[in-house]
């Protein structure tokens, strides 16, 4: 079975990587473990100077990663670009600060000191999305390099001409055989993968459904897992928000990386007293965006990553209306392309599929409340507990209701976003674990006791 690249803009057929064979898997584990052994006489100092290396090259060559990402799934240009310098950003934060997260820490016993080391574990493999192909997977293998942890990347078979260039930066750096290896692979052989003892851990960033599977198969094999499932983010605009600047979060929030952003707004919970506005500003947004080829600068909403993304997404809005959801702005797919025009649902009531499914696109839903008890209320409603937003001018007033969201983070006046320095992750089916910060480091480390 070939990986065969499809660029969502033109297409055509890109370019095609051939499966990894058994012997490949076996070179990769074998490397995997030589290096493990060898990090483990290292400090975690001593590495980070490559990770810096590897973050000025994701620098340098910002446009060819870009270029790649807008030929694999279709992101605009400058966006990629963005996302280049925010996995150089990953990289240099795990350098300046990973060592210092994996200090000793001292403990007492009965008069006898003792230091809580944290260690190398072994092999972790990372299986990864398209969407954000490049920033997803360093944030995991940044943390695991100071570490010392081997990293196997299964990365989503649409962006594995991403997944190559991300090799051979890493080699172009300098950083030794075995700290990282990128795999072609099939479900059956990650399956394969995480029951050989040598790995000791997987991270997936993706869906419920994979993060279901993956977890069953950790589960199994007695290893960690990490899981960044899906959202169906909260918008919670209060009577007395900035409406300007939450029709703006909202919509940068909803359209980003067309609407393929596991952190977008995907739920406007708004109070009935702004609603008007808020809905005003938001339609005029949505119906001005600019489709179009997404190497060009003047292209503001880039095509789905696939043909099957936008019909996923159009037989979702579809049945959302079929159990009374109504069309506030009207758009949808575009025939003969993977195109999506941006759409917002309303009246979805609690019954309705739509209310508890994450839409993977620019589809916003709704919601308009009576009081900010319902606001919470109606954010909480949702299997996911990803991110949130709460737009309010009275701060005291916004944690409050933030406070009571059920979600792994919660950003007042601004949209979400995903940065190194803070803690990244979710909770009910929007996964476990934490990426990115001090807390990222430390998912797959052995937190060892030495006693003296
Ligand atoms: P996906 O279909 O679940 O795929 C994610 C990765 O998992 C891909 O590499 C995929 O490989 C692999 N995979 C899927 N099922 C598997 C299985 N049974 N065994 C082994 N590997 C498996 O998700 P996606 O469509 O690429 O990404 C979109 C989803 O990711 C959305 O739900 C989004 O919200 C979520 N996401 C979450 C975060 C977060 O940090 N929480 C960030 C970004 C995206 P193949 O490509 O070969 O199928």
């Amino acid at each position: 079975m070939n990986i065969e690249i499809t660029d969502p803009y033109t297409g055509q057929r890109y370019k095609t990587f051939p499966q990894s064979s058994p012997e490949q898997v076996a070179t990769a584990l074998q490397n995997g473990a030589a290096y493990f052994e060898t990090a483990l006489q290292q400090s975690p100092q001593e590495r980070a100077a490559q990770l810096l290396t590897l973050a000025q090259l994701f620098r340098d060559r910002q446009d060819e990663l870009a270029t790649e990402a807008t030929h694999n799934m279709g992101k605009l240009f400058r966006e990629g670009q963005g996302e280049a310098q925010a996995a150089a950003n990953i990289a240099e934060y795990y350098a300046q600060h990973g060592p210092a997260f994996l200090q000793d820490r001292p403990y007492n016993i009965d008069g006898q000191h003792a230091s809580l080391e944290y260690t190398a574990t072994g092999i972790i493999v990372s299986v990864e999305p398209w969407n954000f192909p490049y920033t997803q997977v360093m944030r995991v293998f940044a943390p695991n390099f100071i570490l010392g942890n081997p990293i196997i990347l299964k990365h989503a078979a649409i962006v594995g001409g991403c997944a190559a260039l991300f090799e051979q930066l890493v080699a172009a750096a300098g950083m030794p055989t075995g700290a990282f290896k990128n795999l072609f692979l099939s479900h059956d052989q990650v399956d394969k993968l995480l029951a050989d003892p040598r790995v000791q851990g997987v991270a997936l960033t993706g869906s419920e459904a994979a993060g279901r599977s993956i977890a069953a198969m950790a589960g199994h094999n007695l290893i960690k897992s990490t899981l960044e499932l899906g959202g169906s983010d909260a918008f919670v605009v209060l009577d007395d928000a900035d409406i300007p600047a939450a029709v703006e979060g909202a919509t940068v929030s909803r359209l980003r990386n067309a609407g393929q952003v596991c952190t977008s707004a995907k739920r406007y919970i708004v109070r009935k007293e702004v609603a008007a506005d808020f809905i005003a500003g938001i339609k005029h947004n949505f119906q001005t965006q600019i489709l179009g080829d997404p190497s060009d600068p003047a292209t503001t909403l880039a095509p789905l990553s696939s043909r099957s993304a936008r019909d996923t997404l159009q037989k979702q809005v579809d049945a959302a209306v079929q159990e009374g959801a109504q069309i506030v702005v009207d758009g949808g797919a575009v025939a003969g392309t993977n195109f999506f025009k941006p759409i917002v649902l309303s009246n979805i009531t609690p019954n309705n599929p739509a209310s508890q499914t994450e839409f993977f696109g620019p589809v916003a839903q709704l919601y308009i409340v009576d009081s900010d008890e319902e606001a919470i209320r109606v954010a909480n409603a949702t299997p996911y507990g990803l991110a949130g937003a709460v737009y309010s001018q009275d701060i005291e007033r916004a944690q409050n209701v933030a406070r009571q969201m059920i979600t792994g983070q919660v950003f007042l006046n601004r949209p979400s976003v995903g940065v190194p320095q803070l803690p990244f992750g979710g909770v009910k089916n929007s996964g476990y674990g934490r990426e990115m910060s001090d807390l990222g480091i430390l998912e797959f480390a052995n937190q060892k006791i030495v006693v003296h």
